[in-house]
């Protein structure tokens, strides 16, 4: 039987009985689709993820893409998949229909790439940033911006790209040097160095349409002067494909993530690269923000994706290895057990599906918020929630996919630690998650700096009051009761520090406010995904009062099982973070530099 690396059980539970999604067509913009639409879709991605993307997965990375002639060339199938992508219409799918999109709602959408992501991350990403690229300029493109770059790369013949990092500028997209000297003649003169960007120049398509960050000359300095543009790697002329003066300079050698490309770009050594600006000057990174946005519930799906898929591998390596005795078994002349019987192993299985499954009901949630804002379904609140819980859905799938992926090579033994086995690949692969998009760092001081605080608190109370819904329904249910109750304890010591950590940020001192920022992200991303499982909870009983016990007893099971482990051991974990983030010592602030020898 070919390896299983997700579960459908598990998206249709989620998507049909946790967020009924099939509610969402009652509204004028997903009118057209029904749940055998949404199960199609599903079905299609799923081929595609099984045929075409996990067979790829370890050869990919096998087989990373090499540097010839200024060009990455990445896997013959990327081409290919590409295609198929745009001729499925699978660059687009959340696009209107006048932007030639099919006006999938988001929240299903993220289940397809949540497949995609646990086939074959790496192939995967050529997608993403197609429509990512294509999203931003849709949404902020001049007619015949979108007229000329729109189209190719819908139908998966250019590669869509951001570009926002340079060798001075990761973190503090401030500091962005790249200029644009506007001509006079409807384009701006590029000139600069842009690194890490994937997918940047490869063969795998036709061209590549760089959405860009650069700074018009004589720009206010600092975020207030980065202007968006589109910066093609050819440019279209009277003649056709000529080149824009985009030079690839090389490819990065990685860890994991290995069968996309990072490359370095250099912009302008001619002087004849043309950008073309998008939006109003100076506003570039308001617009960047929408596919930073974007693409940082993707990294949140792709973590879940691998941390999925590794689970699965390790799973059907303990139900088959077999190894020692059960701890009261004395006999040592009695069989030896499959580890999986082992508490322990138990524990670690527990644990990655705690995460996997906790870090995709989260991703998903988001998703349909998102759908709700679009509709106009009390935007500003399911604005205010996406917002405010971006940052947890980019950090906790990234950061507890590392610790669970170990978990499944740990699984695994000796061999997890060889390439025959793909979970040593997951662990590689998922690392790069609390990198990219922002590192968790920069995440937990847009959780704790801005998001917390914006809108006087609103975004913050709007969170609060949709766990404290979830604890008033699961109170109801004697099952449910303890959790519901330990939740809310959870959320209280959560309000507690928020509380007591807003005292600094009132008296100015940022050091004692933001210093353990990322801290704070660690405890509220452990609320948020404990909200989720008691979201599960509720629809698990309620599927068991009304089913009974038919054949998915056991997933209705293993579900509440999970969520038991998850309130006894993840959930504690807030207390002790409590502590440290209420101590007020400022004792990492105070350690000098000198310290480090
Ligand atoms: C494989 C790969 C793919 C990528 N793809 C793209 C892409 O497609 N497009 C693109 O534009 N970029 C891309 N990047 C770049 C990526 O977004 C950056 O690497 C990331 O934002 C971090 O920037 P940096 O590497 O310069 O690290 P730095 O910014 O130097 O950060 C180093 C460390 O310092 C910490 N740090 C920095 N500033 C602060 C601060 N103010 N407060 C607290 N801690 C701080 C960081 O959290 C981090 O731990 C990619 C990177 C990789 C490795």
């Amino acid at each position: 039987m070919a390896q299983q690396f997700f579960s459908r059980r598990n998206i249709d539970f989620l998507l049909q009985e946790v967020l009924k999604v099939e509610e969402l067509t009652q509204y004028d913009l997903y009118r057209d689709h029904s749940p055998e639409i949404f199960a199609l879709s599903l079905d299609t991605i799923s081929k595609l993820a099984g045929e075409v993307m996990y067979p790829l997965f370890q050869e990919m990375d096998k087989n990373p893409p090499r540097f010839v002639d200024g060009v990455a060339h990445v896997h013959p199938k990327v081409r290919s998949f590409m295609k198929t992508c745009g001729e499925g219409g699978w660059v687009n799918p959340t696009m209107t229909y006048e932007q030639g999109g099919q006006q999938l709602p988001s929240v299903v959408n993220s289940a397809l790439m949540f497949i995609m992501g646990a086939a074959n991350f790496s192939l995967s990403a050529y997608l993403q940033l197609t429509t990512g690229a294509a999203n931003l300029l849709a949404a902020f493109g001049s007619p015949r911006l979108q007229e000329t770059y729109l189209q190719p790369m819908l139908t998966g013949c250019w590669q869509g790209t951001m570009a926002l990092t340079e060798p001075n500028a990761g973190s503090s997209l401030a500091d962005i040097r790249t200029t644009a000297e506007d001509t006079g003649l409807g384009y701006y003169k590029i000139k600069g160095q842009k690194i890490f960007i994937t997918a940047g120049c490869t063969n795998a398509t036709d061209n590549t349409v760089h959405m860009m960050l650069a700074r018009i000359k004589g720009a206010p300095a600092g975020v207030k002067g980065i202007s968006l543009f589109v910066v093609p790697r050819l440019r279209v002329d009277d003649t056709g494909l000529v080149s824009n003066d985009v030079i690839c300079t090389g490819i990065e050698h990685k860890l994991g993530y290995r069968g996309c490309p990072a490359c370095q770009l250099s912009l302008g050594d001619n002087d004849d690269c043309r950008g073309y600006l998008v939006g109003e000057p100076n506003k570039g990174l308001t617009y960047m923000f929408q596919m930073m946005n974007e693409e940082r519930v993707n990294v949140g799906i792709g973590a879940a994706g691998k941390a999925t898929a590794a689970y699965y591998a390790s799973l059907e390596y303990c139900r088959q290895r077999l190894q020692g005795r059960g701890l009261s078994q004395k006999n040592p002349e009695s069989p030896q057990i499959p580890i999986i019987e082992h508490p322990d192993i138990k524990r670690m299985l527990l644990f990655q599906r705690a995460v996997a499954e906790g870090a995709l009901a989260l991703c998903l949630q988001v998703s349909k918020y998102i759908d709700l804002a679009r509709i106009g379904q009390d935007r500003e609140r399911h604005e205010l929630l996406v917002d405010f819980l971006v940052p947890i859905v980019k950090t906790y799938p990234s950061e507890m996919g590392i610790l669970s992926t170990s978990a499944a090579i740990q699984c695994l033994g000796g061999y997890g630690y060889c390439s025959d086995f793909p979970v040593e690949q997951y662990y590689r692969d998922i690392r790069i998650d609390p990198i990219h998009e922002g590192t968790t760092g920069i995440q937990g001081q847009d959780l704790l700096g801005r998001k917390v605080t914006m809108k006087r608190g609103k975004a913050y109370q709007y969170f609060c009051e949709e766990v404290l819904r979830t604890i008033e329904e699961a109170r109801g249910d004697a099952l449910l009761q303890p959790y519901a109750e330990a939740l809310e304890k959870s959320l209280q010591v959560m309000n507690k520090v928020t509380t007591h950590l807003l005292q600094y940020a009132g008296q100015g001192d940022l050091e004692l406010f933001l210093g353990d920022a990322t801290l704070y992200l660690e405890l509220a991303s452990i609320l948020a995904v404990g909200w989720q499982w008691l979201v599960q909870g509720l629809a698990v009983r309620q599927a068991q009062d009304t089913n009974g016990h038919g054949q998915d007893q056991y997933f209705y099971q293993g579900k509440l099982h999970t969520l038991s482990y998850y309130f006894e051991y993840e959930l504690p974990r807030i207390d002790s973070l409590s502590r440290i983030l209420t101590r007020g010592t400022g004792m990492i602030s105070q350690v000098p530099v000198t310290a480090f020898v």
